[in-house]
Protein backbone atom coordinates (compact mmCIF):
# COMPACT_ATOMS: atom_id res chain seq x y z
CA UNK A 1 0.00 0.00 0.00
CA UNK A 2 2.58 2.82 1.14
CA UNK A 3 4.66 1.50 -2.22
CA UNK A 4 1.39 2.51 -4.12
CA UNK A 5 0.98 5.53 -2.40
CA UNK A 6 4.51 7.17 -3.25
CA UNK A 7 4.26 5.80 -6.64
CA UNK A 8 0.94 8.14 -7.00
CA UNK A 9 2.49 11.16 -5.66
CA UNK A 10 5.29 10.99 -7.77
CA UNK A 11 2.72 10.72 -11.15
CA UNK A 12 1.22 13.45 -9.60
CA UNK A 13 4.23 15.49 -9.25
CA UNK A 14 5.42 14.50 -12.83
CA UNK A 15 1.68 15.78 -14.18
CA UNK A 16 2.18 18.75 -12.12
CA UNK A 17 5.43 19.15 -13.60
CA UNK A 18 4.21 18.64 -16.80
CA UNK A 19 1.23 21.15 -16.37
CA UNK A 20 3.63 24.41 -15.36
CA UNK A 21 5.73 23.27 -18.19
CA UNK A 22 2.92 23.21 -20.38
CA UNK A 23 1.58 26.85 -19.00
CA UNK A 24 5.42 28.03 -19.13
CA UNK A 25 5.80 27.25 -22.71
CA UNK A 26 3.05 29.01 -23.85
CA UNK A 27 2.85 32.72 -22.81
CA UNK A 28 -0.58 34.28 -22.38
CA UNK A 29 -0.80 37.77 -24.09
CA UNK A 30 -3.58 40.29 -25.85
CA UNK A 31 -2.09 41.26 -29.15
CA UNK A 32 -3.17 44.69 -29.42
CA UNK A 33 -3.69 46.47 -33.02
CA UNK A 34 -3.70 50.06 -32.74
CA UNK A 35 -3.31 52.86 -35.64
CA UNK A 36 0.08 53.96 -34.12
CA UNK A 37 1.40 50.51 -33.55
CA UNK A 38 0.77 47.02 -32.57
CA UNK A 39 1.75 45.65 -29.04
CA UNK A 40 1.56 42.88 -26.61
CA UNK A 41 0.35 43.27 -23.27
CA UNK A 42 1.33 40.26 -20.63
CA UNK A 43 -1.61 38.06 -19.00
CA UNK A 44 -2.07 38.07 -15.30
CA UNK A 45 -4.43 35.06 -14.49
CA UNK A 46 -5.82 35.22 -10.88
CA UNK A 47 -9.08 33.26 -10.16
CA UNK A 48 -9.14 31.56 -13.54
CA UNK A 49 -9.53 35.17 -15.04
CA UNK A 50 -7.61 36.87 -17.82
CA UNK A 51 -6.30 40.07 -16.30
CA UNK A 52 -4.15 43.00 -18.13
CA UNK A 53 -2.14 45.88 -16.52
CA UNK A 54 -3.92 49.30 -17.36
CA UNK A 55 -0.79 51.30 -17.94
CA UNK A 56 0.78 48.32 -19.98
CA UNK A 57 -2.62 48.52 -22.30
CA UNK A 58 -3.02 52.34 -22.30
CA UNK A 59 0.45 54.15 -22.54
CA UNK A 60 1.73 53.10 -26.15
CA UNK A 61 -2.01 54.71 -27.09
CA UNK A 62 -1.49 57.57 -25.81
CA UNK A 63 -0.69 59.70 -22.15
CA UNK A 64 -1.40 58.13 -18.84
CA UNK A 65 -1.43 59.42 -15.27
CA UNK A 66 -2.54 57.08 -12.85
CA UNK A 67 -1.89 57.43 -8.64
CA UNK A 68 -2.99 55.02 -6.13
CA UNK A 69 -5.19 56.61 -2.92
CA UNK A 70 -5.89 53.59 -0.20
CA UNK A 71 -8.03 50.97 -2.19
CA UNK A 72 -8.40 53.46 -5.44
CA UNK A 73 -6.32 53.96 -8.65
CA UNK A 74 -7.22 57.31 -9.80
CA UNK A 75 -5.95 57.11 -13.67
CA UNK A 76 -5.88 60.22 -16.55
CA UNK A 77 -6.01 59.07 -19.98
CA UNK A 78 -5.66 61.73 -23.11
CA UNK A 79 -7.48 63.95 -20.47
CA UNK A 80 -10.46 61.74 -19.80
CA UNK A 81 -10.50 60.74 -15.71
CA UNK A 82 -11.42 56.85 -14.17
CA UNK A 83 -11.71 55.55 -11.25
CA UNK A 84 -11.31 51.99 -9.87
CA UNK A 85 -11.11 50.18 -6.37
CA UNK A 86 -8.94 47.26 -5.67
CA UNK A 87 -11.73 44.01 -5.19
CA UNK A 88 -14.44 46.35 -6.58
CA UNK A 89 -16.47 46.03 -9.56
CA UNK A 90 -17.63 49.28 -10.51
CA UNK A 91 -15.74 51.84 -11.58
CA UNK A 92 -16.71 55.56 -12.96
CA UNK A 93 -15.07 56.98 -16.15
CA UNK A 94 -15.38 60.28 -17.69
CA UNK A 95 -17.91 60.89 -14.76
CA UNK A 96 -20.09 57.76 -15.50
CA UNK A 97 -19.83 53.69 -13.70
CA UNK A 98 -20.17 51.01 -15.02
CA UNK A 99 -18.83 47.55 -13.83
CA UNK A 100 -16.36 45.03 -15.15
CA UNK A 101 -17.21 41.77 -15.69
CA UNK A 102 -14.96 40.45 -12.88
CA UNK A 103 -13.55 42.75 -9.89
CA UNK A 104 -10.56 45.07 -10.57
CA UNK A 105 -7.27 43.94 -9.00
CA UNK A 106 -4.66 46.18 -7.38
CA UNK A 107 -1.14 44.48 -7.65
CA UNK A 108 1.73 46.54 -6.00
CA UNK A 109 0.58 49.60 -6.86
CA UNK A 110 -0.62 48.69 -10.54
CA UNK A 111 -3.97 48.48 -12.26
CA UNK A 112 -5.52 45.33 -13.19
CA UNK A 113 -8.72 44.66 -15.46
CA UNK A 114 -10.35 42.02 -16.66
CA UNK A 115 -9.02 41.29 -20.52
CA UNK A 116 -12.68 40.99 -21.43
CA UNK A 117 -13.60 44.46 -20.77
CA UNK A 118 -10.62 45.74 -22.17
CA UNK A 119 -12.48 47.02 -25.82
CA UNK A 120 -15.48 48.35 -24.07
CA UNK A 121 -13.55 50.27 -21.48
CA UNK A 122 -10.97 51.77 -24.43
CA UNK A 123 -14.08 52.79 -26.12
CA UNK A 124 -15.45 54.60 -22.76
CA UNK A 125 -12.12 56.60 -22.26
CA UNK A 126 -11.16 57.62 -25.62
CA UNK A 127 -14.12 57.69 -28.19
CA UNK A 128 -12.05 55.18 -30.22
CA UNK A 129 -13.98 52.18 -31.55
CA UNK A 130 -12.37 48.80 -30.46
CA UNK A 131 -13.01 45.26 -30.63
CA UNK A 132 -11.66 42.53 -28.47
CA UNK A 133 -12.05 38.96 -29.90
CA UNK A 134 -11.75 36.95 -26.73
CA UNK A 135 -10.72 33.17 -28.15
CA UNK A 136 -7.71 34.52 -30.13
CA UNK A 137 -6.89 37.24 -27.74
CA UNK A 138 -6.51 40.15 -30.20
CA UNK A 139 -7.79 43.88 -29.11
CA UNK A 140 -8.03 45.82 -32.45
CA UNK A 141 -8.40 50.14 -31.49
CA UNK A 142 -9.50 52.50 -33.86
CA UNK A 143 -11.03 50.35 -36.74
CA UNK A 144 -7.87 48.96 -38.12
CA UNK A 145 -9.10 45.47 -38.48
CA UNK A 146 -9.50 44.85 -42.07
CA UNK A 147 -10.69 41.97 -44.01
CA UNK A 148 -9.48 39.86 -47.40
CA UNK A 149 -11.02 38.93 -50.67
CA UNK A 150 -10.20 35.34 -52.39
CA UNK A 151 -10.53 34.55 -55.92
CA UNK A 152 -9.70 31.20 -57.84
CA UNK A 153 -8.92 31.92 -61.64
CA UNK A 154 -7.98 29.78 -64.23
CA UNK A 155 -5.35 29.16 -67.29
CA UNK A 156 -2.86 29.07 -65.32
CA UNK A 157 -4.65 28.26 -61.86
CA UNK A 158 -4.11 30.55 -59.20
CA UNK A 159 -5.76 31.70 -55.31
CA UNK A 160 -5.61 35.45 -55.62
CA UNK A 161 -5.78 36.97 -52.25
CA UNK A 162 -6.55 40.74 -51.98
CA UNK A 163 -6.19 42.86 -48.80
CA UNK A 164 -7.03 46.77 -48.64
CA UNK A 165 -3.45 47.16 -46.71
CA UNK A 166 -0.08 45.98 -47.42
CA UNK A 167 0.55 42.30 -46.02
CA UNK A 168 3.78 40.71 -45.14
CA UNK A 169 2.48 37.01 -43.71
CA UNK A 170 5.20 34.22 -43.44
CA UNK A 171 4.64 31.65 -45.75
CA UNK A 172 5.14 27.71 -45.39
CA UNK A 173 4.47 25.63 -48.89
CA UNK A 174 4.15 21.93 -47.70
CA UNK A 175 3.15 19.07 -50.05
CA UNK A 176 -0.48 19.64 -50.12
CA UNK A 177 -0.91 23.02 -48.25
CA UNK A 178 0.39 26.64 -47.96
CA UNK A 179 0.39 28.37 -44.75
CA UNK A 180 -0.17 31.80 -44.51
CA UNK A 181 0.60 33.35 -40.71
CA UNK A 182 -0.14 36.92 -41.02
CA UNK A 183 1.45 38.01 -36.83
CA UNK A 184 1.36 42.04 -37.21
CA UNK A 185 -1.35 42.46 -39.43
CA UNK A 186 -4.89 43.19 -38.23
CA UNK A 187 -6.52 41.03 -40.42
CA UNK A 188 -9.62 39.22 -39.72
CA UNK A 189 -12.53 37.23 -40.93
CA UNK A 190 -14.22 38.18 -44.13
CA UNK A 191 -17.10 35.57 -43.11
CA UNK A 192 -16.27 32.42 -45.02
CA UNK A 193 -13.58 31.00 -42.95
CA UNK A 194 -13.79 27.74 -44.95
CA UNK A 195 -14.47 27.31 -48.45
CA UNK A 196 -14.34 24.36 -50.50
CA UNK A 197 -12.96 24.86 -54.34
CA UNK A 198 -13.53 20.66 -55.50
CA UNK A 199 -10.83 22.08 -57.96
CA UNK A 200 -7.98 20.02 -59.74
CA UNK A 201 -5.48 22.80 -58.22
CA UNK A 202 -7.14 23.77 -54.80
CA UNK A 203 -9.73 21.74 -52.54
CA UNK A 204 -10.56 24.54 -50.15
CA UNK A 205 -9.31 27.29 -47.71
CA UNK A 206 -9.45 27.99 -44.20
CA UNK A 207 -9.05 30.98 -41.85
CA UNK A 208 -8.92 31.55 -38.14
CA UNK A 209 -7.47 33.59 -35.90
CA UNK A 210 -4.92 32.48 -33.49
CA UNK A 211 -3.14 33.93 -30.38
CA UNK A 212 -0.49 33.80 -33.00
CA UNK A 213 -1.98 35.99 -35.43
CA UNK A 214 -4.12 35.60 -38.71
CA UNK A 215 -3.95 31.83 -40.52
CA UNK A 216 -4.79 31.17 -44.17
CA UNK A 217 -4.19 27.99 -45.28
CA UNK A 218 -4.77 26.38 -48.89
CA UNK A 219 -5.27 22.93 -49.75
CA UNK A 220 -3.93 22.25 -52.75
CA UNK A 221 -3.52 19.26 -54.76
CA UNK A 222 -0.45 20.29 -56.99
CA UNK A 223 2.41 22.07 -56.75
CA UNK A 224 2.06 25.26 -55.64
CA UNK A 225 4.31 28.71 -55.78
CA UNK A 226 3.60 31.97 -53.95
CA UNK A 227 4.06 35.73 -54.98
CA UNK A 228 2.98 38.90 -54.40
CA UNK A 229 2.02 41.50 -56.15
CA UNK A 230 0.77 45.20 -55.69
CA UNK A 231 2.88 46.52 -53.35
CA UNK A 232 1.98 43.81 -50.99
CA UNK A 233 -1.66 44.12 -51.41
CA UNK A 234 -2.40 41.23 -53.16
CA UNK A 235 -0.66 37.61 -52.74
CA UNK A 236 -1.02 34.96 -55.88
CA UNK A 237 -0.65 31.11 -55.06
CA UNK A 238 0.09 29.86 -58.28
CA UNK A 239 -0.29 26.12 -59.84
CA UNK A 240 3.31 24.86 -60.93
CA UNK A 241 6.56 24.73 -59.25
CA UNK A 242 8.77 27.22 -59.31
CA UNK A 243 11.05 25.47 -61.19
CA UNK A 244 8.85 24.13 -63.68
CA UNK A 245 8.81 26.05 -67.10
CA UNK A 246 7.10 29.13 -67.93
CA UNK A 247 3.75 28.50 -67.57
CA UNK A 248 3.01 30.61 -70.72
CA UNK A 249 4.36 27.84 -72.94
CA UNK A 250 1.27 25.88 -73.53
CA UNK A 251 3.29 22.78 -75.20
CA UNK A 252 5.03 22.47 -71.35
CA UNK A 253 1.85 22.40 -69.92
CA UNK A 254 0.37 19.46 -68.56
CA UNK A 255 -3.05 19.57 -68.73
CA UNK A 256 -5.09 22.50 -70.03
CA UNK A 257 -8.76 21.48 -68.72
CA UNK A 258 -11.56 24.01 -69.90
CA UNK A 259 -11.93 27.14 -67.44
CA UNK A 260 -15.77 26.75 -67.99
CA UNK A 261 -15.79 23.11 -66.09
CA UNK A 262 -13.59 24.81 -63.27
CA UNK A 263 -15.95 27.32 -62.75
CA UNK A 264 -18.81 25.02 -62.14
CA UNK A 265 -16.60 23.16 -59.91
CA UNK A 266 -15.57 26.36 -57.98
CA UNK A 267 -19.05 27.64 -57.34
CA UNK A 268 -20.40 26.07 -53.91
CA UNK A 269 -24.05 25.04 -53.27
CA UNK A 270 -24.27 25.78 -49.68
CA UNK A 271 -23.33 28.16 -46.93
CA UNK A 272 -23.22 26.93 -43.69
CA UNK A 273 -23.36 28.73 -40.35
CA UNK A 274 -22.68 28.26 -37.51
CA UNK A 275 -24.69 30.69 -34.96
CA UNK A 276 -23.20 32.38 -32.32
CA UNK A 277 -19.57 32.54 -31.34
CA UNK A 278 -17.03 34.06 -29.45
CA UNK A 279 -18.05 36.28 -26.60
CA UNK A 280 -21.59 35.27 -28.14
CA UNK A 281 -22.14 31.84 -26.46
CA UNK A 282 -25.62 30.99 -27.83
CA UNK A 283 -27.75 29.38 -25.41
CA UNK A 284 -25.65 27.87 -22.10
CA UNK A 285 -26.97 23.98 -21.74
CA UNK A 286 -24.14 23.14 -18.79
CA UNK A 287 -21.01 25.10 -17.47
CA UNK A 288 -19.35 22.90 -20.14
CA UNK A 289 -22.25 22.87 -22.78
CA UNK A 290 -22.58 25.96 -24.96
CA UNK A 291 -24.71 26.53 -27.83
CA UNK A 292 -22.01 28.27 -29.91
CA UNK A 293 -19.63 24.55 -29.93
CA UNK A 294 -23.11 21.96 -30.74
CA UNK A 295 -23.64 24.51 -33.47
CA UNK A 296 -19.72 24.31 -34.75
CA UNK A 297 -19.51 20.71 -34.55
CA UNK A 298 -22.95 20.31 -36.30
CA UNK A 299 -21.55 22.88 -39.09
CA UNK A 300 -18.28 20.62 -39.69
CA UNK A 301 -19.74 17.48 -39.79
CA UNK A 302 -22.03 18.40 -42.46
CA UNK A 303 -19.69 19.92 -43.84
CA UNK A 304 -17.82 16.50 -44.21
CA UNK A 305 -21.00 14.65 -45.13
CA UNK A 306 -22.19 17.30 -48.05
CA UNK A 307 -18.48 16.87 -49.20
CA UNK A 308 -18.21 13.11 -49.30
CA UNK A 309 -21.58 13.28 -51.49
CA UNK A 310 -19.81 15.73 -53.98
CA UNK A 311 -21.74 19.13 -52.91
CA UNK A 312 -19.38 22.24 -52.57
CA UNK A 313 -19.33 23.93 -48.95
CA UNK A 314 -18.48 27.02 -47.77
CA UNK A 315 -18.42 28.26 -44.47
CA UNK A 316 -19.11 31.35 -42.01
CA UNK A 317 -17.02 30.63 -39.17
CA UNK A 318 -14.50 27.35 -38.23
CA UNK A 319 -13.33 28.28 -35.30
CA UNK A 320 -14.68 30.22 -31.84
CA UNK A 321 -14.75 33.71 -33.37
CA UNK A 322 -17.36 36.39 -32.92
CA UNK A 323 -19.19 37.08 -36.59
CA UNK A 324 -22.41 39.78 -36.36
CA UNK A 325 -26.01 38.65 -38.19
CA UNK A 326 -24.90 41.76 -40.79
CA UNK A 327 -21.82 39.60 -41.09
CA UNK A 328 -23.08 36.70 -41.92
CA UNK A 329 -25.62 37.78 -44.08
CA UNK A 330 -22.85 39.48 -46.55
CA UNK A 331 -21.24 36.41 -46.48
CA UNK A 332 -23.94 34.25 -47.54
CA UNK A 333 -25.30 37.26 -50.14
CA UNK A 334 -21.49 37.32 -51.86
CA UNK A 335 -20.96 33.78 -52.08
CA UNK A 336 -22.66 32.13 -55.30
CA UNK A 337 -24.03 29.61 -52.80
CA UNK A 338 -27.83 28.64 -53.56
CA UNK A 339 -28.44 27.94 -50.16
CA UNK A 340 -28.34 29.04 -46.58
CA UNK A 341 -28.37 27.14 -43.70
CA UNK A 342 -27.76 28.39 -40.36
CA UNK A 343 -27.22 25.93 -37.34
CA UNK A 344 -28.68 26.49 -33.74
CA UNK A 345 -29.16 24.21 -31.02
CA UNK A 346 -31.81 24.03 -28.02
CA UNK A 347 -33.24 22.07 -25.62
CA UNK A 348 -36.38 23.56 -25.55
CA UNK A 349 -38.81 20.73 -27.87
CA UNK A 350 -37.50 17.85 -29.11
CA UNK A 351 -35.65 16.81 -32.50
CA UNK A 352 -35.91 19.30 -35.49
CA UNK A 353 -37.36 22.67 -35.66
CA UNK A 354 -36.53 24.46 -39.15
CA UNK A 355 -37.64 28.14 -39.11
CA UNK A 356 -38.05 30.02 -42.62
CA UNK A 357 -37.83 34.28 -42.11
CA UNK A 358 -41.00 36.01 -41.01
CA UNK A 359 -41.85 38.80 -43.78
CA UNK A 360 -44.42 39.68 -45.33
CA UNK A 361 -44.79 38.01 -49.21
CA UNK A 362 -44.52 40.32 -52.21
CA UNK A 363 -47.34 42.21 -53.21
CA UNK A 364 -48.32 41.81 -56.75
CA UNK A 365 -47.32 44.66 -58.64
CA UNK A 366 -44.10 45.04 -56.64
CA UNK A 367 -41.30 44.08 -58.57
CA UNK A 368 -39.04 41.73 -56.92
CA UNK A 369 -36.66 43.94 -58.97
CA UNK A 370 -37.12 47.00 -57.11
CA UNK A 371 -35.01 47.87 -54.28
CA UNK A 372 -35.67 46.46 -51.16
CA UNK A 373 -34.72 47.79 -47.63
CA UNK A 374 -32.16 44.60 -46.10
CA UNK A 375 -34.59 43.77 -43.61
CA UNK A 376 -36.75 42.38 -46.79
CA UNK A 377 -34.02 41.21 -48.85
CA UNK A 378 -35.06 37.86 -48.55
CA UNK A 379 -38.61 38.45 -49.51
CA UNK A 380 -38.44 37.41 -53.37
CA UNK A 381 -36.31 34.21 -52.26
CA UNK A 382 -39.13 33.04 -49.50
CA UNK A 383 -40.71 30.54 -51.85
CA UNK A 384 -37.01 29.25 -52.34
CA UNK A 385 -36.63 28.96 -48.67
CA UNK A 386 -40.22 27.17 -48.05
CA UNK A 387 -38.86 24.53 -50.33
CA UNK A 388 -35.84 24.10 -48.99
CA UNK A 389 -37.89 23.77 -45.88
CA UNK A 390 -40.51 21.62 -47.45
CA UNK A 391 -37.45 19.06 -48.26
CA UNK A 392 -35.59 18.98 -45.17
CA UNK A 393 -38.71 18.36 -42.93
CA UNK A 394 -39.26 15.54 -45.27
CA UNK A 395 -36.03 14.29 -45.08
CA UNK A 396 -35.76 14.11 -40.82
CA UNK A 397 -39.73 12.84 -41.11
CA UNK A 398 -37.82 9.83 -42.80
CA UNK A 399 -34.84 9.55 -40.38
CA UNK A 400 -37.64 9.38 -37.52
CA UNK A 401 -36.53 12.78 -36.28
CA UNK A 402 -39.34 14.73 -34.90
CA UNK A 403 -39.98 18.08 -36.93
CA UNK A 404 -41.84 21.07 -36.95
CA UNK A 405 -41.37 23.62 -39.67
CA UNK A 406 -42.17 27.66 -38.59
CA UNK A 407 -41.42 30.93 -39.78
CA UNK A 408 -39.84 33.28 -37.25
CA UNK A 409 -38.01 36.57 -37.12
CA UNK A 410 -34.97 35.01 -36.87
CA UNK A 411 -31.27 37.20 -37.93
CA UNK A 412 -30.24 36.88 -40.36
CA UNK A 413 -32.61 35.04 -42.76
CA UNK A 414 -34.29 38.07 -43.46
CA UNK A 415 -31.56 39.90 -45.42
CA UNK A 416 -29.73 36.91 -47.01
CA UNK A 417 -30.98 36.72 -50.49
CA UNK A 418 -30.49 33.13 -51.59
CA UNK A 419 -33.00 30.23 -49.99
CA UNK A 420 -32.49 30.47 -46.79
CA UNK A 421 -33.06 28.14 -43.12
CA UNK A 422 -32.47 27.82 -40.05
CA UNK A 423 -32.18 24.77 -38.32
CA UNK A 424 -32.27 24.05 -34.34
CA UNK A 425 -31.81 21.17 -33.34
CA UNK A 426 -32.67 19.90 -29.84
CA UNK A 427 -32.20 16.45 -27.73
CA UNK A 428 -34.61 13.18 -28.55
CA UNK A 429 -34.83 12.45 -24.84
CA UNK A 430 -34.59 15.52 -21.79
CA UNK A 431 -30.54 15.35 -21.46
CA UNK A 432 -28.67 18.19 -23.04
CA UNK A 433 -25.66 15.51 -23.56
CA UNK A 434 -27.42 14.29 -26.47
CA UNK A 435 -26.61 17.16 -28.21
CA UNK A 436 -22.67 16.88 -28.03
CA UNK A 437 -23.01 12.83 -28.91
CA UNK A 438 -21.73 12.13 -32.01
CA UNK A 439 -24.25 9.46 -32.96
CA UNK A 440 -27.31 12.24 -32.79
CA UNK A 441 -25.33 14.66 -34.65
CA UNK A 442 -24.57 12.69 -37.24
CA UNK A 443 -28.05 11.03 -37.43
CA UNK A 444 -29.64 14.83 -37.80
CA UNK A 445 -26.51 15.57 -40.13
CA UNK A 446 -27.22 12.22 -42.39
CA UNK A 447 -31.14 13.42 -42.68
CA UNK A 448 -29.75 17.02 -43.67
CA UNK A 449 -27.22 16.34 -46.07
CA UNK A 450 -29.92 13.97 -47.96
CA UNK A 451 -32.23 16.83 -48.34
CA UNK A 452 -29.27 19.03 -49.38
CA UNK A 453 -28.08 17.19 -52.09
CA UNK A 454 -32.13 16.49 -53.64
CA UNK A 455 -32.55 20.21 -53.62
CA UNK A 456 -29.05 20.93 -55.50
CA UNK A 457 -31.14 20.66 -58.91
CA UNK A 458 -34.43 22.77 -57.47
CA UNK A 459 -32.68 25.58 -56.45
CA UNK A 460 -29.50 25.74 -58.94
CA UNK A 461 -31.79 25.61 -61.91
CA UNK A 462 -33.90 28.70 -60.39
CA UNK A 463 -31.00 31.04 -60.90
ZN1 LIG B 1 -29.04 29.98 -31.34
Amino acid sequence: MPKDHAIIVRVAALLLLLLTAGFAAEPRRVEVYAPQSSYQVDILVREGVDYVGLTDLLEPLGRVESRVEGKKLKLTFNGAEAEFEDGKRQFRARGVSGDLPSKFLLVDGRGYIPAAVTARLLTRVSDQPAEFHANPRRLFVGGVQFRYTAELRHSPSRLVLAFPAPVNPSTLIERGRVRLLFRREPLVSNGTDYVSYGDPFLASTTFAETSDGAEFVASTLQQATVSMGDGGRTITILAGSAAAPAAGNPAEQPQASSPAAHAAHARPFVILDAAHGGSETGAIFSPTLQEKAINLALAKRLQKELETRGIPVVLTRIADNLLTWDQRAVSANTSHASLYIALHASTSGHGVRLYTAMIPTLQPGQSSRSFLPWELAQSPFLPQSNIAATALAAECNSASLPVRTSSAPLRPLNSVTVAAVAVEVAPLGSSADELSAAEYQQKVVNALATAIVSLRSKLEAGQ
